[in-house]
C-alpha cells in the first residue's frame, strides 16, 4: 500500500463502507469524504463524517500507519490539531492532540478489497509501454472515451503555451505567430527546424509585397533556404537565382546554411525545396491566411485553404536541378490534415480561449473529430492492444495518454485506471 493509492481509494471510496467503526468501536458514516489537498495541510479539507450520530464537519488527515502522524511531526503543527478523522490503513499507535485527547481513528484495512492493491500494484511494476494493456481492450469504449475527451481538451492546453509564447514574441499578431508555426510545420518534423529558420529570417511583410508575383515568392524562399546559393542549370532555376540576388540587396537578407536540410529517408515529393515551393504557392494564394481560417465555418471550407500546388516548374522537378516524372506537386490530403491537426486546431483553441469565443475552441475539437486518425506508430500500438481511433481527436488524444499518462505511470488519474482497479 502507498499513500498514493490510500488517498485515492479514500477519494474514490473503494471501500467497504458497511459497519466501519473507529479504533474506540464508534459507529462512523461517511457522509462526504472531502476535498482533496494537494497542498500542504490535512489530506482532505471539509468533510463530513457521522460519528455515533453526531455529524462532524472538518478536515481529514490519511496515513499508512498511525505512526506516520508522530514521523510526519503533525504532534507539533496547529493545522492537524482539529482534524475530524485519522483514517488509516494499519492502526499501529495511538494519537493525540495536543490537548491530549485521542483522535478519532479509523482503520481501513479490513474494509478494502486485496484485489484492488494488487491491480494497482501490478500496474505499477509493469515495463510495457501502456501498463494496462493486457486489460484495456476488455473495457467499455464510452469509459475510454470518458478519459479521451478530458485528455485531448489538456493536449490542447498544452499546446496553448507555445502558441502564446509565439504571441508575446510577436507582440500578439496573429497573423505573423501563425506565419512561423505553419512553416515549422512545412518541415513536417525532419525539416522543421530549418524551414521555420527560413521563416523567421523572412518577415511575412516581406513576402505580403510580393504575393502577387509567385516567382519572386519562390526566389525569397528557396534564396533564403540557401538553394539558390549553387550552380544551377536550368533557366527557371537561374531567374529564381537573379530575383533572389536582387531581392537580398534590397532587403539585406541573410539565407541560412543549406547543410541544414535533411534528405535522407525522405520521399522525393517531401524534398525541402519542394515544400518552400508549396509555401511560396500558399502564400501566393492567401493574403491574411489565419483571418481566413477563423472565418471558415467547416472542415470542407478548411481543406480546400490548403489545397495548393507548386508552380508547374516543379511538375517535372523534385529539386531545382534533378528533374521528375511529371507529377503535379499539390499538397497532398494527409499533409493538409497534419497541418490541421498540429498548427490549425491549436491555434484555433488559443484564439477561442484568448477571446473567450466558444464556438471556436468548439470548432477546434469538431475539426479534429471530422478529420481521420493519424498513421503512425503510437496509434498502430494502441490498435495492436484493442483501442481503435475513429478520427483525429481519438488519436491526438491517444498520444496525449501514453505520453503523459501511461508513461509516467499515472492509472490513479486516469479514468480507465478506475475501472481497471475496481472490475479487474
Ligand atoms: S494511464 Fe490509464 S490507459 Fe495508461 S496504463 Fe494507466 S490505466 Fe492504462
Amino acid at each position: 500500500m502507498t499513500e498514493d493509492l490510500f488517498q485515492y481509494l479514500w477519494k474514490m471510496r473503494l471501500f467497504n463502507q458497511q459497519g466501519l467503526i473507529t479504533t474506540d468501536g464508534e459507529e462512523i458514516e461517511i457522509k462526504k469524504v472531502g476535498l482533496q489537498n494537494i497542498n500542504g495541510g490535512p489530506d482532505f479539507f471539509d468533510a463530513r463524517i457521522n460519528i455515533n450520530n453526531t455529524l462532524w464537519a472538518g478536515n481529514v488527515e490519511l496515513h499508512i500507519k498511525s505512526s506516520d502522524w508522530l514521523l510526519h511531526q503533525h504532534q507539533h503543527d496547529a493545522s492537524y490539531q482539529n482534524i475530524i478523522l485519522h483514517v488509516v490503513y494499519q492502526h499501529d499507535k495511538e494519537i493525540f492532540n495536543n490537548q491530549g485527547q485521542s483522535i478519532k481513528t479509523l482503520e481501513l484495512k479490513n474494509y478494502i478489497d486485496n484485489t484492488l492493491i494488487e491491480n494497482y500494484e501490478e500496474l505499477k511494476k509493469n515495463e510495457d509501454v501502456i501498463p494496462c494493456a493486457k486489460s484495456i481492450g476488455t473495457i467499455a469504449k464510452s469509459i475510454i472515451n470518458t478519459q479521451l475527451q478530458g485528455v485531448i481538451v489538456q493536449r490542447l492546453e498544452n499546446k496553448t503555451k507555445s502558441i502564446e509564447r509565439l504571441l508575446a514574441e510577436n507582440n500578439n499578431n496573429w497573423e505573423q505567430s501563425f506565419y512561423l508555426q505553419l512553416a515549422s510545420n512545412f518541415g513536417f518534423k525532419v525539416n522543421s527546424i530549418p524551414f521555420e529558420m527560413v521563416a523567421r529570417n523572412t518577415s511575412l511583410n516581406i513576402l505580403a509585397k510580393h504575393k502577387n508575383n509567385l516567382l519572386q515568392l519562390e526566389a525569397l524562399l528557396l534564396g533564403q533556404a540557401g538553394f539558390l546559393d549553387q550552380t544551377l542549370f536550368s533557366s527557371y532555376a537561374k531567374n529564381l537565382q537573379n530575383e533572389y540576388e536582387y531581392l537580398k540587396r534590397k532587403y539585406q537578407l541573410n539565407f541560412i546554411a543549406p547543410h541544414l536540410w535533411k534528405l535522407s529517408r525522405l520521399r522525393p515529393v517531401n524534398f525541402p525545396e519542394v515544400r518552400l515551393a508549396q509555401f511560396a504557392a500558399l502564400i501566393h494564394n492567401s493574403s491574411h491566411l489565419f483571418s481566413k481560417i477563423i472565418q471558415t465555418q467547416s472542415p470542407q471550407e478548411m481543406l480546400k485553404l490548403f489545397q495548393i500546388s507548386a508552380s508547374s516548374f516543379w511538375d517535372n522537378h523534385y529539386t531545382l536541378n534533378s528533374q521528375s516524372k511529371k507529377t503535379e506537386k499539390v499538397l497532398g490530403l494527409s499533409s493538409i490534415q497534419n497541418i490541421i491537426i498540429n498548427t490549425v486546431v491549436p491555434f484555433i483553441f488559443v484564439y477561442g480561449k484568448q477571446y473567450k469565443n466558444e464556438d471556436m475552441s468548439q470548432l477546434a475539437l469538431d475539426l479534429l473529430e471530422k478529420i481521420p486518425p493519424e498513421k503512425n506508430s503510437i496509434i498502430e500500438m494502441w490498435k495492436a492492444i484493442g483501442v481503435k481511433s475513429e478520427n483525429a481527436l481519438e488519436s491526438q488524444a491517444l498520444i496525449e495518454l501514453k505520453n503523459n499518462y501511461c508513461l509516467k505511470k499515472k492509472c490513479l488519474a486516469c479514468s480507465i485506471g478506475y475501472y481497471i482497479l475496481k472490475n479487474q
